[in-house]
This record gives structure tokens, C-alpha cells and sequence, in this order.
């Protein structure tokens, strides 16, 4: 499994609609401060489910959708896709390739999409489980996670290992399952 395309309108910085082809190999993002290196990643998080405005540096969802400049409009709806190459089947669905929109418009209303299909934030979040990217995985590490993962509490760093082992899943049913 790997990245294969980013699609971005409207999210944060990016008025505009851009795409990011990501090649296999290591791709470097680079530009001046404050230029939307960050706001690349807050993106992929985001579309991957990623519910903490705060975490997105946001105070509220909304300030995922891009606010205006001087020379342009505020825009009423962000929408990010993710395009991921799964010839390798690590993710459990037999598609060889496997799109994750996400749009949200000023109203508050969301959608979540999979493979263009109208689904829920749990589909793709159970998708996602376990394979190693998803919005919390150890996959996407930002500016000032490092410092917070050794200065967690020693409960908070074990479901990071758990995660990374592949047994999160199983606690998350087993919670489920006893909530019933
Ligand atoms: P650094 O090198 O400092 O880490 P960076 O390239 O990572 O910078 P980002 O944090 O990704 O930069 O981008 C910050 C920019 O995004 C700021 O200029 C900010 O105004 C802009 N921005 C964030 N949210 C929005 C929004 N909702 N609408 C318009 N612009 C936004
Ligand atoms: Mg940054």
C-alpha cells in the first residue's frame, strides 16, 4: 500500500484545487515558513478521519475550510481525497486502488466517501485500522509529536506500541463488545 495522489480544494490554505502525485521513494515537501507544508499532512489526517480541530491546529472544524485573503472569498466547503495504491491488499477491500473523500461545508454538515461511494467516518476508520496509516497512526508524525510520545504517560505510550503491533483492533472489539 502506498500514497499515490492527494486531492485538495478548499482545505486551509489551498483555495484552489491541487493535486499531489506522490512517486515511490521518498517525496520532500519544502518552502518558506508558513507556506501549507503542514497544512499537506493536517490534510491527510484529516481525510483519514481526524476528528480534534485543536489537533489540526484549528480551534473549531471549521477552520479546516479555507477563510479568504485580500484578493479572495472565503470558501464554504473543504474537501480533501486520498488516493492509495492497494495492489498489495493491506487494506481489506479487493480493490486494487482506493479513494477516501471527505468534505465538510460551513453548515457543519460532513460526508465521508470511499471509492466515490457515500459511507460512514467508521468505515474508513475500520479500513484504515491496523494498516499501519490511519489519523492517529505512528505513520504521520508532526512538529511536536516526538517531544509529546516521550513525555507521555506510560499507559498513553503503550496503545502507541499497540497500535504499531497490531492489537489495537482487538481491545477496540473487546471494548465494544463488553459495552453491549
Ligand atoms: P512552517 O515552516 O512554519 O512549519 P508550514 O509551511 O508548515 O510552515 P502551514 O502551517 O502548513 O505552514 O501553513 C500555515 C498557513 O496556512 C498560514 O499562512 C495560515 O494563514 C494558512 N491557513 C491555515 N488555515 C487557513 C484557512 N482556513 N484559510 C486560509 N488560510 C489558512
Ligand atoms: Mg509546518
Amino acid at each position: 500500500m502506498f500514497l499515490k495522489r492527494l486531492e485538495v480544494i478548499g482545505f486551509k490554505s489551498f483555495a484552489d484545487r491541487i493535486g499531489i502525485d506522490f512517486v515511490p521513494g521518498v517525496t520532500a515537501v519544502v518552502g518558506p515558513n508558513g507556506s501549507g507544508k503542514s497544512n499537506v499532512t493536517d490534510a491527510i489526517r484529516w481525510v483519514l478521519g481526524e476528528q480534534s480541530a485543536k489537533s489540526l491546529r484549528g480551534a473549531k472544524m471549521e477552520d479546516v475550510i479555507f477563510a479568504g485573503s485580500d484578493s479572495r472569498k472565503p470558501l464554504n466547503f473543504a474537501e480533501v481525497s486520498l488516493i492509495l495504491d492497494n495492489e498489495d491488499e493491506r487494506l481489506p477491500i479487493p480493490y486494487n486502488e482506493v479513494s477516501v473523500t471527505r468534505r465538510v461545508y460551513r453548515s457543519g454538515d460532513s460526508e465521508y466517501l470511499l471509492n466515490k461511494q457515500q459511507c460512514r467516518l467508521k468505515d474508513i476508520t475500520d479500513l484504515f485500522l491496523d494498516s499501519g496509516l490511519g489519523k492517529e497512526a505512528f505513520s504521520i508524525i508532526s512538529q511536536g509529536r516526538v517531544d509529546e510520545i516521550l513525555n507521555s504517560r506510560p499507559d498513553d505510550r503503550r496503545s502507541i506500541f499497540e497500535e504499531a503491533a497490531g492489537v489495537l483492533k482487538y481491545k477496540q472489539r473487546k471494548k465494544k463488545a463488553e459495552h453491549k
